[in-house]
């Protein structure tokens, strides 16, 4: 067997059931900042699309992406487009896919779609980021089967803990009937504010609970975060040098030691 035919590439669901927290900035952010090292897919698996969004593809240039990768037979290869940033490339989310889940219900190996639809091109990438619908369903399903471990965005706010252990619960019951290699890759501190007691109360909570598996990297909140995803870009292609920039490229060197030091 030649060696790129047995390379597999790191595969990171970036999942939290909660809605808001980070999710979707952060799968396309450190996509884009592991793409300056890495060849990176990023896919798209929430029905809102805004990681396509935010990486400048338009509506009409999506094609069927994720859900013709759960329902549809097209060849994978067909289903990806390349990004806005060099080196990373994108599996969309188009707007049939909000209906996906229901579609599911009846088919067969209904878990294992996504890891079929993948595994053609796992080849060509080094790294593949799946961005997460806010819900612990079918699909979020289908990306913790192909995934080999889930980062979690943690948003320093209220009630931020609330809900992990469920997701960890989760996490543990895939592992047992579908995933052996299923583990947390970590947690990611989000929108911290420095203005805010609260943000730095959180940081100190998820810390003392999970320790060494929070990533030292916190990102903050940033204005420049949120514009440059309604421009279509990642924040370091649109504003380099805001703290936002610098902590998801910060974020994307402490992933890729972290991977290195596990092999
Ligand atoms: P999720 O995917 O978990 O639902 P998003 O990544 O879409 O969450 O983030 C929710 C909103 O917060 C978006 O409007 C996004 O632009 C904004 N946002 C996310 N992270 C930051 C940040 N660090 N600073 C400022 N705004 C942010
Ligand atoms: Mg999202």
């Amino acid at each position: 067997m030649s060696k790129a035919a047995s390379h597999t590439p790191h595969i990171i669901a970036i999942a939290n059931q909660k809605g808001g927290v980070g999710k979707t900035t952060t799968s396309l952010n450190l996509a884009a900042a592991l793409a300056r090292h890495k060849r990176v897919l990023l896919v798209d698996l929430d029905p809102q699309g805004n990681a396509s969004t935010g990486l400048g593809l338009e509506y009409d240039e999506r094609g069927r992406g994720t859900y013709g990768a759960l329902l549809e037979d097209a060849p994978s290869e067909a289903l990806l487009r390349p990004s806005v940033v060099p080196k990373l490339d994108v599996m969309p989310a188009c707007g049939d896919l909000a209906g996906a889940e229901l579609e599911m219900i009846d088919q067969d190996r209904r878990e294992y779609r996504l890891r079929d639809a993948l595994q053609p091109l796992l080849n060509r990438y080094d790294i593949v980021l799946i961005d997460c619908p806010p819900s612990l369903g079918l699909l979020t399903l289908n990306a913790l089967v192909v995934a080999q471990s889930v980062l979690v965005p943690l948003q320093c706010e209220f009630f931020a803990l609330e809900g992990i252990s469920q997701l960890v619960r989760s996490i543990e019951r895939v592992r047992l009937a579908f995933n052996a290699d299923l583990h947390l890759e970590g947690i990611v501190l989000t929108m911290f504010d420095t203005r805010n007691n609260l943000s730095a109360l959180v940081a100190e909570d998820a810390r003392g609970f999970f320790g060494e598996q929070v990533f030292k990297t916190v990102i903050p909140r940033n204005i420049r975060i949120s514009e440059a995803q309604s421009h279509g870009r990642p924040v370091m292609d649109y504003a380099r040098s805001s703290t936002g920039a610098l902590a998801y490229e910060a974020l994307g060197t402490e992933l890729l030691k972290r991977l290195k030091k596990k092999g």
